[in-house]
């Protein structure tokens, strides 16, 4: 069996929040299960592998994000490899270039994302920066809890084609409507940082079964559980508003 590849676009652009870990998660749950499994680093410049199983961007800046979707345009293999199959799993300014469009700057400059999800994002009144939680409606109807941070001033509006990941329950999430994130197909897109695989396993092994299409067995981690015990009792006592 080749060995699952999990590509991690653009770290140089999209890599001051620490989302690289989702990718680390991403392989060493597989590893821990027997599976083989590569991480390879794309930065802007070197041709986006079409052989990825899932493919992966993180939060950044403004600017970067502009520049990140241009590279990506421009290089055009992410495009080919998701139409053949592989997920994408992007969060906040990852998130957002992957929708339709996106404002930069002060003067709310409109640049076109990727297109892949039917989302557009715009600057929102106040930037939302502190813990985010969120209930995961995962797909055996089975309940679960996102918990991450978020730190974004762009709110973030689903077209029809997009469906909600999950319904806020402590922090602002995609606009303050109490949606957080956006599925449509194989893609995934949402706010959190934490790493918000490394906080949410179950999240991280969604995504692997997606691109496996197979059910993966569990990895029980009582260490894992308990600190996300003491992450939701936490955001829910220090409870924005
Ligand atoms: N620059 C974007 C915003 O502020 C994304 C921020 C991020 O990736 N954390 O909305």
């Amino acid at each position: 069996m080749n060995p699952v590849e999990i590509v991690l676009l653009y770290q140089s652009l999209l890599g001051i929040y620490g989302d690289r870990g989702n990718a680390v998660v991403l392989r060493e749950r597989l590893r821990a299960r027997g599976r083989e499994a590569v991480l390879r680093q794309i930065e802007p410049g070197q041709p986006v592998p079409a052989s990825g199983a899932i493919y992966l961007l993180g939060g950044g800046e403004d600017a970067a994000q502009v520049t990140a979707v241009r590279q990506l345009r421009q290089d055009g293999r992410l495009f080919a490899a998701l139409d053949a199959g592989a997920c994408l799993f992007a969060v906040c300014a990852g998130f957002q270039i992957t929708g339709r469009s996106f404002t930069v700057g002060h003067d709310d400059q409109v640049i076109e994302g990727l297109g892949l999800l039917d989302v557009e994002t715009r600057r929102g009144p106040r930037r939302a920066v502190g813990e985010v939680l969120s209930r995961w409606t995962k797909p055996d109807g089975g309940q679960s809890v996102i918990t991450g941070f978020e730190n974004h001033g762009g709110h973030t509006y689903l077209g029809p084609e997009a469906t909600p990941l999950a319904r806020v329950e402590v922090g602002v999430g995609n606009n303050g409507d109490g949606t957080e994130g956006a599925v449509q197909g194989r893609i995934i897109g949402c706010y959190p940082h934490g790493p918000v695989l490394a906080r949410n396993p179950e999240l991280a092994d969604h995504l692997l079964e997606l691109a496996l299409g197979q059910p993966l067995d569990p990895l029980p981690n009582p260490e894992i559980d308990d600190l996300r015990r003491q992450r939701l009792d936490w955001a829910r006592r220090h409870h924005r508003r």
